[in-house]
């Protein structure tokens, strides 16, 4: 298949998010009212999926749900944002990957969160060969964590064999992630905890995360982007004139309302931005400054902007 210049594939994670909003959180053996409750579409593989075609991006996902009715909620929700489904696989006798989240009021939002993948435990090495032609004909495969190593690490594989951008953002942080995929990373997307877990460099400062960025840059990969929650992002970068380039872009003081999918916001928006010709540097400020805007909204990916809704904005 020919390799079409703009387009992105997410090979990756759907998972369905049930949240009940209560006073506090129940005790063991204890049952107790929930004040209100909201499902969304999630996952951070479909986060990222719908936040890059949310601007406009050409995306198409790999993914598998499972036979019930959370799987027409989210393939509907993804095709709803722009995002070809044609390769998300319902799987009989499945269930599709759920998170069932408590928030409570006492402590001020924190939530507790119980995630089952489901399907999403079925993507596997061979998965990511039947989907050899799709993966070869994007212009930048985006992979996370949130399903087996083996699957990931198969399709950054394939997507480097094809001359693919690959990109990685091994998120959820697991300490165990299977790091030999990161020969196959062009570029590595993480939050301060996943730096840690990869590098073993805490990273909550500019000055520590440049540490971490430049570790990871040995591993493999010829971009480091490391997340730094209200702070932005740095960014470090390999090239062949100069060394390596580290650049810190500021994020947006912003009232935030809830964080959650923030940094599936930015990874899908840098990578929409990429696919669409802009410069490392300019693509990571403007996802820094996006997902920051995401934030103010309650929600996951209920809480990206589109690309009307940025231009109307200023953005
Ligand atoms: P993750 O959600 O993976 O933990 P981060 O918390 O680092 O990732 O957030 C990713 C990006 O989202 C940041 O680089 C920033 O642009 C934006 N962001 C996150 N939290 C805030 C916040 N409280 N205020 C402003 N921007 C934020």
């Amino acid at each position: 298949m020919a390799r079409d210049r703009k387009k992105i594939v997410v090979f990756g994670s759907i998972v369905h998010d049930l949240i009940s909003y209560t006073s506090r959180f129940p005790r063991p053996g204890e049952s107790i009212r929930g004040k209100s409750f909201q499902q969304g579409a999630g996952g951070k593989g479909a986060n990222q999926a719908v936040a890059a075609a949310l601007l406009g991006a050409q995306v198409s996902m790999i993914g598998k749900v499972g036979d019930d009715i959370f799987a027409d909620f989210n393939i509907a929700s993804m095709g709803k944002a722009g995002v070809e489904t044609s390769a998300v696989e319902r799987m009989p006798g499945s269930t599709t990957g759920t998170a069932t989240i408590t928030v409570s009021e006492e402590a001020g939002g924190e939530n507790s969160i119980v995630v089952t993948l489901g399907a999403n435990m079925e993507m596997s090495p061979e998965a990511a060969e039947k989907a050899e032609s799709m993966i070869a004909s994007a212009a930048i495969l985006l992979c996370q964590a949130e399903i087996p190593d083996a699957a990931t690490k198969k399709a950054l594989e394939i997507g480097s064999k094809h001359g693919v951008t690959t990109f990685l953002n091994p998120a959820p942080g697991d300490p165990n992630l299977d790091k030999s995929m990161l020969t196959f990373v062009d570029i590595i997307c993480t939050n301060e905890n996943e730096a840690e877990f990869i590098t073993g460099i805490a990273a909550p400062t500019p000055v520590e995360a440049e540490k971490a960025a430049r570790a990871m840059l040995e591993r493999g990969p010829r971009v480091a982007i490391i997340t730094l929650g209200p702070r932005g992002c740095l960014l470090a970068e390999r090239t062949a004139a100069d060394g390596i380039i580290v650049s810190f872009l500021p994020g947006e003081r912003v009232k935030a309302v809830d964080t959650t999918g923030a940094g599936d916001c930015f990874c899908g928006t840098l990578v929409a931005l990429l696919s669409s010709g802009i410069s490392l540097k300019e693509a990571a400020a403007r996802a820094t400054k996006i997902a920051s805007l995401s934030v103010m909204k309650r929600g996951t990916q209920s809480s990206y902007s589109s690309r009307v809704e940025l231009i109307a904005a200023g953005r």
